[in-house]
C-alpha cells in the first residue's frame, strides 16, 4: 500500500508537519541567504549558500518522496544531466545516448563530453536493446522519447546494461513520478527536468538527479557545491509550491489526452497519430506494463507545414510553444528544430483545461486547418 502513487500523493503535503513546532509558518518558508550564522566548529551546520538552503532541502524532501530515492535539486533538467555525467564519467569511458531522445543532451555530449575523452553512440529508442551494451560505461534512456513517443523497456535494458557493466540513467521527464518508475524497474539514477509538469506553471526551471545509489547521490551533491550549479531558493519554492499540486494537474492532463488522442484518431485531417495509450500505437503494449499513465503528450501529423501552423496558431486553447507540461496545453510543429519528423508533425501537450471545451476548440481549430 506505502508505494502506490496514490499513498505517495496523499501523504505528499503532510510531508513538513512532523518538523513543526508550534506557532511555525505551515507552508515552507522562501530562506534567501548567502550567509548563515557561524560562530565556530561548522560541521553539521548549514554553513554557505552555495553548500546549503532550506529551501531546496524542503523542494528535495518532496522529490525523494516521490521518487523513494534520495534527489538532489538542481537549477535546470540540464544541470541535472550535466552533474550525473561530469561527476560519474572519466576520460576513456563510452556512453549511449537514445538518437531520438532530447536534443541538447546529445549536443552536450558532442560539444562537452568527447573533448574530455568521453565518446558515445546514438541508437533509436524503438530498438534500443538492439546490438547490446558491451563497452559502455553508461547506458541513458528516455522513454516515451520525445517527440517520436517510441518506448523502451526500461528492465529489460537495465538488465541488460547491468550485465554489460554499465550504469542505467533514466530521463525521466516525460512521464513524471506519477507515470513512471524508472528506479523501481531497474534504473540506477533518475533525471528529470522538473521545469515542466512538476513545476507545471511554465514560469521556472528546474531539475533534480535521484538515485538510491549513496555513491552517486553524493558525487552528483559534490558536483553542484563545486561547480555552482546552484538552484535559486525561489524557483526551489516555486517547484515546492507546484509539486503539491502534481498529482491532481497530471491525472487530468493523461485522462484528458487519452480522451482527445481517441478523438483525434478518427479525424480525417489527421494523417498519423502516436500516443502510448491508443490500443493500436507501437507502443502501447509495453507501455501498459511499464508506466502508470500514459502521458499527456501527443503525436499528430497533419497533411502540410501550413496546416499545421494554421492548426496550432488558430486554436483558441492552444499555446504555440516550445517546452510541455504546463497548465495551458500548448504545441509546436517540431520540423521546425530540425526533428527527424514530417513538415506536418505537432507535438500536442494537453493541459488542464477542461476536456470538453478542450475537444471543442481542437476540433474547431483542425477544421480550419
Ligand atoms: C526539457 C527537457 C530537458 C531539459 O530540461 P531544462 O530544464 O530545459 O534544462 C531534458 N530532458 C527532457 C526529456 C526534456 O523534455
Amino acid at each position: 500500500m506505502t508505494d502506490t502513487p496514490s499513498f505517495r500523493a496523499a501523504k505528499l503535503p503532510h510531508l513538513r508537519r512532523r518538523k513543526l513546532r508550534k506557532g511555525d509558518p505551515v507552508p515552507l518558508p522562501l530562506t534567501m541567504a548567502a550567509m548563515y550564522n557561524l560562530p565556530g566548529a561548522p560541521a553539521g551546520f548549514a554553513q554557505y549558500g552555495r553548500f546549503d538552503n532550506p529551501t531546496w532541502e524542503g523542494v528535495e524532501e518532496m522529490l525523494s518522496h516521490l521518487e523513494d530515492a534520495p534527489a538532489v535539486a538542481f537549477p535546470s533538467g540540464m544541470a541535472a544531466i550535466s552533474a550525473v555525467f561530469f561527476s560519474l564519467l572519466k576520460t576513456g569511458d563510452r556512453i549511449l545516448l537514445p538518437s531520438d531522445g532530447y536534443y541538447t543532451t546529445r549536443m552536450l555530449a558532442e560539444r562537452f563530453l568527447k573533448p574530455l575523452g568521453v565518446s558515445f553512440d546514438q541508437r533509436p529508442t524503438s530498438s534500443y536493446l538492439d546490438g547490446g551494451f558491451d563497452g559502455y560505461r553508461l547506458v541513458f534512456l528516455e522513454t516515451p522519447a520525445n517527440p517520436s513517443l517510441d518506448i523502451c523497456d526500461i528492465a529489460a535494458v537495465s538488465a541488460a546494461a547491468h550485465a554489460a557493466g554499465a550504469i542505467v540513467v533514466a530521463d525521466n521527464t516525460v512521464m513524471t513520478p506519477y507515470g513512471q518508475r524508472p528506479l523501481d524497474l531497474g534504473a540506477d539514477i533518475v533525471v528529470a527536468a522538473d521545469t515542466k509538469a512538476p513545476n507545471g506553471h511554465s514560469d521556472t526551471l528546474f531539475g533534480h538527479v535521484a538515485s538510491r545509489d549513496e555513491k552517486a547521490i553524493a558525487a552528483v551533491i559534490d558536483w553542484r557545491s563545486l561547480s555552482g550549479a546552484i538552484p535559486g531558493p525561489f524557483e526551489a519554492w516555486l517547484v515546492h509550491r507546484g509539486l503539491e499540486t502534481l498529482e491532481v494537474r497530471f491525472d487530468r492532463m493523461c485522462s484528458s489526452a487519452e480522451t482527445i488522442a481517441r478523438r483525434l484518431k478518427n479525424h480525417p485531417k489527421v494523417q498519423a497519430l502516436r500516443f502510448p495509450g491508443l490500443a493500436d500505437d507501437p507502443s502501447h503494449n509495453l507501455a501498459r506494463v511499464q508506466m502508470e499513465r500514459f502521458g499527456f503528450l501527443i503525436g499528430l501529423t497533419l497533411e502540410s507545414e501550413i496546416s499545421a501552423e494554421s492548426f496550432i496558431n488558430g486554436c483558441a486553447l492552444i499555446q504555440p510553444a516550445t517546452s510541455f507540461g504546463g497548465v495551458h496545453t500548448s504545441a509546436e510543429r517540431r520540423a521546425r528544430w530540425g526533428d527527424a519528423v514530417a513538415p506536418g508533425f505537432v507535438r500536442l501537450s494537453v493541459g488542464c483545461e477542461p476536456v470538453g471545451e478542450l475537444w471543442a476548440a481542437v476540433a474547431a481549430a483542425l477544421d480550419e486547418a
